[in-house]
């Protein structure tokens, strides 16, 4: 890769005429230096191991594809672990049979849950001693027993306009952070993307950069580019991603992207969005007991808040999060035993 150089070259040109394949070996390298340094916690190493396993595997398919003639030689002299590792079926991704929609209505019929939508709450406020008022946008409002928000902190900012929830939710505690979405239509793949021999069309996501803004020297540098693009059906659309923020217009925005995209040479924008993603409290407010005071203020009034900012931005964190703390707070205390 050394030699590879253009004296003066930047990062971009130089993996945008290599296989992400480079970026991840350069990345693994950089990991297993940081590994070999004394004192490092159990979790870290064990962690960096399972990163670096991924790419040794990697390496080794590029150097079975470099030297077939040697290709048992260098099958012997591997470990059986790796070799196990190299002929993994696991498959790139998994999609739901009649799509995602389909699961939604499913989870809602098991549970009977009745959902409304495009109703946006409006007002939440407790009303001694029935319970919680929730208003909707067509004026209608009905009081229940318990309420449970699931909404972002932006949402609860405006839904508790005043008071301790809304300071709790604030922006200095909660600052908004901002992703890209780009659907695009590909006619041209530069880089095959791997196949499985038994599937029929190869689905899956490729990283780029990972989630560049967080972890490049240079998050300037970093900002708007596509960070990974994901094929989540057959065809010739892919969705992409980007760490980006409302500081410039959707157009720069996507003349950016569109830029870092090297993976396709005419990629063509077919819709776009932004969301408030990933939503985490500051590292102030975590130091100062943020999620102590979160914790203190569930179910009061019977008033409760759930989803990512307090779980972590993923649907797993969430949905385990939720799993823990709604049987907590629901299931009615065991009547005590008579002594
Ligand atoms: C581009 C992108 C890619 C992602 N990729 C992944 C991934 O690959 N894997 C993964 O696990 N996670 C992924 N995530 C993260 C995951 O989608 C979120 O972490 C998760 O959806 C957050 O769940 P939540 O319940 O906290 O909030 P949300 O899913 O945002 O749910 C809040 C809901 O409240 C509704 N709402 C807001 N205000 C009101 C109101 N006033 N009245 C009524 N309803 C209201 C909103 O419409 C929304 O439906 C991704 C997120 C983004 C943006």
């Amino acid at each position: 890769m050394a030699f590879d150089r253009i004296p003066g070259e930047t990062w971009e040109t130089y993996r945008a005429r290599h296989s992400p394949l480079v970026g991840e070996a350069l990345q693994g390298l950089v990991l297993y230096a940081n590994m070999r340094r004394p004192r490092q916690p159990a979790e870290t190493v064990i962690n960096i191991n399972a990163h670096i396993s991924g790419h040794v595997s990697q390496l080794v398919k590029l150097a079975l594809s470099l030297y077939p003639a040697r290709r048992q030689d260098l099958l012997d002299r591997m470990p059986p672990s790796l070799l196990a590792q190299l002929s993994s079926r696991r498959p790139v991704s998994l999609s739901f049979r009649r799509g995602f929609v389909s699961f939604l209505r499913r989870i809602a019929d098991d549970h009977r849950l009745q959902v409304r939508p495009d109703s946006k709450v409006t007002g939440v406020e407790p009303v001694a001693p029935e319970g919680v008022r929730v208003t909707v946008d067509d004026g209608r409002s009905a009081i229940y027993a318990r309420v449970v928000v699931t909404t972002r902190p932006t949402q609860i900012r405006d839904l508790f306009p005043t008071g301790d929830i809304h300071e709790l939710f604030a922006e200095r505690n909660c600052p908004r952070a901002w992703t890209r979405s780009y659907l695009i239509r590909a006619d041209e793949e530069l880089i095959d993307f791997p196949r499985r021999p038994d599937a029929d069309a190869p689905l899956g996501f490729w990283v780029i950069d990972p989630y560049g803004s967080y972890t490049d020297t240079d998050p300037d540098q970093a900002m708007h580019r596509i960070t990974a693009a994901n094929k989540q059906h057959p065809g010739p659309y892919w969705v992409c991603f980007s760490n980006s923020d409302t500081s410039i217009s959707d157009a720069e925005a996507w003349s950016l992207a569109r830029d870092s995209l090297f993976l396709f040479p005419e990629p063509e924008l077919i819709a776009e969005t932004i969301a408030e993603w990933p939503a985490y409290p500051s590292a102030e407010a975590v130091r100062e007991g943020w999620f102590d005071r979160v914790a203190a203020r569930q179910g009061r009034h019977g008033i409760y808040f759930v989803g990512e900012i307090l779980s972590g931005p993923t649907a797993e964190c969430i949905s385990s999060f939720v799993d823990t703390a709604i049987p907590q707070w629901f299931t009615p205390p065991e009547t005590p035993t008579p002594h």
